[in-house]
């Protein structure tokens, strides 16, 4: 897949709108990022890194979820009806578990450094 122009839906907004010292952040797939950093296609890669993770946990949670249900002897259709609650697998972990947390943002800075951000930036960031 590396290399791959197949993006997953997300939509990303240019706005100041943001916490201070922040260049851009992804909440689920929108992405916001300082009309500053619009070029910078460093930062844009990185919060998409936090969109393909919030997609791939949350095919896992939604499995989960829809599998557990199941095993409760939940009606299977009950159990797709809830399925979806397993898209905020990534949003839960990310806020609740710090681990998680900064395993996310190694693997987003590291798809920046891709883009040219050095490494002593990347750490001082994380
Ligand atoms: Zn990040």
């Amino acid at each position: 897949m590396a290399g791959a122009a197949v993006r997953l839906p997300h939509l990303v907004i240019y706005t100041d709108r943001l916490p201070s010292g922040v260049g851009g952040t992804a909440n689920d797939p929108i992405v916001r990022i300082r009309p500053e950093y619009r070029a910078d296609a460093g930062i844009h890669a990185h919060e998409y890194e936090h969109v393909r993770q919030w997609y791939q946990e949350g095919v896992v949670g939604m499995a989960l979820v829809a599998l557990l249900a199941l095993v409760g002897g939940t009606h299977w259709s009950l159990a797709l009806a809830i399925a979806p609650a397993g898209m905020a697998t990534h949003s839960l972990a990310y806020a609740l578990w710090a681990r998680h947390r900064l395993w996310c943002e190694v693997q987003a800075y590291q798809v920046q450094m891709r883009h040219g951000l050095s490494l002593d930036d990347a750490v001082a960031r994380l």
